[in-house]
């Protein structure tokens, strides 16, 4: 079956590169190593498939609802696959899945809506949404099934064909989704291509190419920003967060910790609106860092694969390598581990599950997002410290707010500089809700209807009403 542009291009001449398995730290499998004088055929065929499947909004429903039931019935492949290329624990691979297959079934019945506008004049003027064209969706290791359908459902729902490029970390249960979709869907409405960089730069700025969908870190993400202006293709950035998470003086800790640690912790840790730094009352501090580093020293780690496992490895060398600088960094200038503060021995990218206490708030593992399960844990003295610091990063993807009073809480959660707070949790997400961070978090809008006329543009036609005699 084939898996991708690589097995469908005759003459196809990539170079495998190895993927490796975070909780081994060895190569398992290989993807191929697609070069970036590729693309033009592959958007060339994106293109022209373009012009089937943007008239027929009946059949795209159909196909997209065969696309989720089609994911579902591959769903142990897929979820074993990305166990392994990504470390996360199989359970949360099939939760991710079954989010994907989510995803497809919600775009599926989702259509834009034609407008009139009446405002006096005698002329009918109504907007009708067309789709962009052949659409390039650049995605992360942390998610990667669930992410490239945040990208692909609503793109494809809106009419637009999608080639879709996975971190060379993840590129297998992509690969594979791919060729799952293949099945059911036109050919070359939805493309694969897997490589190391300048790949996705090269897909960014392709000018055949009207819309570049990334998700990512800040600093690739405006790199792709400038590849696309040459184009000027349209941008939706979906980047880094560093969310802060204000625990309120009438919190009860013992109720909401189970809650909060894993608001950090799942996924490792690398989530892009995790909680990556959490604010308590002076008064408070001490039991809520005893809470959760309870909680951290007793959490299963160890391979995706195995049933007892809770945390998984982190997922990448240069990744890991990053959050033992950030932690020792802090550590360094007069930090405390209150649980964990190393790697663990022995093969694999482990890193234990840390609760940092003493923490400089000028610390890069304050200010900066650290993506792996390290938490800085920083009292408080008056609310209005708490807000400033929560809001004083470069960042604005998410925040919380944790209290008894939910309508105080409410209104803390109200001057919060990000795309979504909560309260009383963290992460939670709806389908049909905007997704967007502010500042250094991204740039347009994903998730519900704005995630599908994020993939549209308006076409309004004026007529007269009536010639008049
Ligand atoms: P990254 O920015 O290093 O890479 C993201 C993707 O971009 C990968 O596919 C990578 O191969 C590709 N890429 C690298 N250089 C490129 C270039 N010059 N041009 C085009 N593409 C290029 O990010 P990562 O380390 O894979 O993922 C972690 C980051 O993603 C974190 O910052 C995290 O917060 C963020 N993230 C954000 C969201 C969100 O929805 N806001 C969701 C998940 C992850």
């Amino acid at each position: 079956m084939p898996t991708s542009e690589a097995d469908r291009v005759p003459g196809y001449r990539a170079v495998p590169f190895a993927v490796i398995d975070p909780a081994t730290g060895e190569a398992f499998d290989e993807a191929p190593d697609q070069q970036p004088d590729e693309l033009d055929a592959v958007v060339d065929r994106a293109h022209r498939a373009w012009h089937g499947w943007r008239t027929d909004p009946v059949a795209r429903t159909t196909a997209l609802r065969a696309a989720a039931d089609a994911v579902e019935a591959a769903g142990d492949d897929l979820a074993r696959l990305l166990t392994r290329e990504q470390g996360k624990p199989l359970t949360e691979s099939y939760a991710e899945v079954a989010r994907t297959a989510a995803r497809l079934r919600y775009f599926a019945d989702l259509a834009p809506r034609t407008r009139r506008i009446a405002d006096g004049r005698p002329v009918d003027s109504e907007i009708r949404w067309r789709p962009l064209g052949p659409v390039a969706a650049i995605v992360p290791w942390n998610f990667p099934l669930q992410l490239a359908a945040a990208k692909f459902a609503p793109a494809l729902a809106a009419g637009n064909t999608m080639v879709l490029k996975p971190s060379p970390y993840t590129p297998l249960a992509t690969r594979l989704l791919g060729s799952v979709l293949a099945t059911v869907l036109p050919e070359n409405v939805l493309t694969v291509v897997t490589g190391r960089e300048p790949l996705g730069a090269r897909l960014a700025s392709h000018p055949g190419i009207r819309h570049v969908t990334f998700t990512g870190s800040a600093p690739t993400g405006r790199a792709v920003a400038a590849a696309a202006a040459a184009s000027l293709a349209r941008v939706t950035l979906e980047l880094g967060g560093n969310d802060a998470a204000v625990l309120l003086d009438d919190v009860e800790v013992d109720g909401i910790a189970d809650r909060l640690f894993w608001a950090a912790f799942r996924n490792c840790g690398q989530v892009c609106m995790a909680v990556k730094r959490v604010y308590a009352p002076a008064g408070l501090h001490a039991e809520v860092v005893e809470a959760l580093a309870q909680r951290a020293k007793a959490v299963a780690v160890g391979a995706g694969l195995d049933p007892h496992t809770r945390l998984g490895p982190v997922n990448n060398a240069p990744q890991l390598a990053r959050v033992e600088q950030v932690t020792k960094q802090a550590l360094a200038a007069g930090a405390r581990a209150a649980s964990g503060g190393r790697r663990l021995d022995g093969p694999g990218y482990f890193f234990a599950p840390t609760i940092l206490t003493d923490v400089p708030p000028d610390s890069p593992v304050v200010t900066e997002e650290q993506f792996g399960p390290v938490l800085p844990v920083l009292p408080y003295r008056s609310l209005d410290e708490a807000v400033d610091a929560a809001n004083g990063t470069g960042f604005g993807l998410g925040g919380s707010v944790w209290g008894t009073d939910l309508d105080r809480a409410e209104a803390v959660a109200d001057r919060l500089e990000c795309g979504t707070a909560w309260i009383n949790h963290h992460a939670e997400l709806s389908l049909a809700q905007p997704f967007a961070g502010v500042k250094n978090s991204g740039v347009g809008v994903a998730g519900g209807p704005w995630g599908l006329y994020g993939n549209l543009r308006p076409f309004v036609v004026h007529r007269p009403q009536e010639e008049r005699r």
